[in-house]
């Protein structure tokens, strides 16, 4: 008893001392930038570069956003291109993209960003980021310009830590655990700053020349998912959650700015008991020689679409209940063991990449009884551990079965090198869902990355980046322009900066 009060007065006395150190901070700077991911680091750095004092308020207690998890950037007509002779011009480039995301997105900035895309790896290179382009499928343009290197580390982590490096090095004040909370407007309705405050119980009011906002959109806010996206939550989720809550645009249109279309970067995936994240197992979730049924024990979709992630989660988020089943047997896990995947995962998984643990992982997840994989010696056992109706199970078995014999897949027009018969002495079965590695949109901006109010006037002093940015994502992420979201993030926060400064003088 003693000890517990002595431990009370001890808790007491540190919640004291804590509020006791916690203050009111008046700060200023030129540049406000809120987010340091891709969009917010790339927007400090290039400011700070210009001799602007910035300050780069962080919400989470490291620097990298999902950026981080990111693999590539999108440019067309690069010094790394041209190194591989790859043909695809920026017109085309330009022409494309707007028929791929239907004409919806905004065509000026698009052109913009395709003309400045190539300059934009350049400017990063030029901080000791090195390259490869690589591309996923033989169908996709060759776009994708992935992080090879930056002092040991590659993909998106490579990026943040030479753009931290360069953060540093040009000056500018980073405040980790600091969300921003509320714009600051003056009477003219211009954004002069912003507050801020941390866990400590710290606030800061910080006054700035401008507010860059790159809080990388609300995919983690299953409400926000809901109101605005008008996704059932319960069919989606985030793959790699980091507390994004559309916090940018909850404090824009609190500032007067309109609410523009939203979409989502999205890709298929599974998850359950014994099934690692991008593991084994995981990979046999992406492959499109399996047989995919819904929980009605229908096939709903031509598998191949596997090649294009994003399209592959619509199919599946478009299925009652929101998820599926892809089935598959004995001879594709020996496939997938020896020969390798048909359909890679970026690349973090590559096309042709032997899955060696597959296997075991398989034997893992039938032990802990997974609810993400079943095994079953026969389509009625299947559709039992399914859930499924039995009668539309063995009928959606039986007609693949016959259209993997001629070769030919009358019902939905799979690619022939993908039927391939599933033995139903020996099945298994991994749970097909829809994940979104984030929300798009949210905010309009013109040209000058400046964000535009209700009458689609520019908000003096305010500036949106990255993922909060709507109009450069249709209602589907086109996967022929791999690594088109992570390449405006930087390229948006770099230009926005530069504005800014422009805006200035
Ligand atoms: C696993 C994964 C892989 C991906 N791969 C690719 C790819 O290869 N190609 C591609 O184009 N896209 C990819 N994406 C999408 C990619 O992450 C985005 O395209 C891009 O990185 C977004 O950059 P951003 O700076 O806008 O947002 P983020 O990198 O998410 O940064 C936003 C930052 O703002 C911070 N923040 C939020 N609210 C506040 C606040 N109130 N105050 C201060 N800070 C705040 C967040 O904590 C975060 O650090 C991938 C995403 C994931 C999750």
């Amino acid at each position: 008893m003693y000890a517990k009060l002595t431990l009370s007065a001890a808790f007491v006395a540190l919640a004291f001392s804590h509020n006791a150190l916690a203050a009111d901070h008046n700060l200023s700077a030129d540049i406000l930038v809120v987010g340091a991911g891709s969009a917010g680091l790339t927007a400090a750095v290039q400011a700070a570069e210009k001799g602007k004092k910035v300050i780069l308020l962080e919400k989470n207690l490291g620097v990298g956003g999902s950026s981080q998890f990111a693999e590539g950037l999108f440019a067309v007509g690069s010094e790394w291109n041209r190194l591989r002779s790859d043909p695809l011009t920026k017109e085309e480039a330009f022409k494309t993209l707007m028929e791929k995301h239907g004409y919806v997105i905004d065509a000026a900035k698009t052109k913009d960003y395709v003309e400045g895309s190539a300059e934009n790896i350049s400017w990063l290179a030029g901080h000791g980021i090195k390259f490869e382009v690589v591309r996923m499928t033989p169908w996709e343009a060759a776009t994708w310009h992935v992080i090879s290197d930056y002092k040991g580390t590659n993909h998106g982590a490579g990026l943040i830590k030479g753009l931290k490096d360069a953060a540093d090095k040009a000056g500018v004040e980073t405040k980790l655990g600091t969300p921003a909370t509320e714009l600051i407007l003056n009477k003219e309705g211009a954004v002069v700053g912003a507050k801020a405050a941390d866990k400590k119980g710290n606030t800061y009011t910080i006054s700035a020349k401008a507010v860059i906002l790159a809080t990388g959109g609300f995919g983690d806010d299953p409400q926000k998912v809901k109101n605005w996206a008008h996704r059932d939550p319960e069919g989606w989720k985030s793959s790699v959650p980091i507390g994004k809550t559309g916090d940018g645009i909850v404090m824009a249109t609190k500032a007067g700015a309109a609410m523009g279309n939203v979409s989502f970067v999205q890709h298929l995936g599974t998850e359950g008991k014994g099934i690692k994240f991008l593991g084994n197992l995981y990979a046999t979730s992406w492959q499109p020689s399996a047989l995919w049924v819904n929980c009605d024990g229908n096939r709903f979709s031509n598998e191949d679409v596997a090649f294009s992630f994003a399209q592959a989660a619509n199919a599946i988020y478009a299925q009652p209940h929101h998820y599926g089943w892809s089935i598959f047997d004995d001879s594709q896990v020996q496939y997938m063991m020896k020969k390798g995947v048909d359909s890679g995962i970026g690349v973090l998984v590559p096309v042709g990449q032997k899955l060696p643990n597959l296997q075991k992982e398989i034997d893992d997840a039938v032990t802990v009884k997974s609810d993400g994989f079943k095994t079953a010696d026969s389509v009625a056992q299947l559709a039992k551990e399914l859930g499924v109706p039995e009668a539309n199970l063995q009928k959606a078995v039986e007609q693949y079965n016959k259209a993997c014999e001629v070769g030919h897949d009358g019902e939905y027009y799979k690619e022939k090198t993908y039927l391939r018969p599933l033995n139903t002495k020996k099945l298994y079965a991994i749970k097909l869902k829809a994940y979104f590695f984030s929300s798009y949109g949210g905010l309009n901006t013109n040209r000058k990355h400046q964000v535009l109010d209700k009458n689609n006037k520019p908000i003096k002093g305010l500036y949106a980046t990255g993922l909060e940015v709507s109009d450069m994502v249709g209602p589907t992420y086109s996967t022929w322009s791999s690594g088109h979201a992570f390449g405006f993030a930087s390229y948006s926060g770099r230009h926005a900066a530069l504005n800014a400064i422009d805006e200035m003088k």
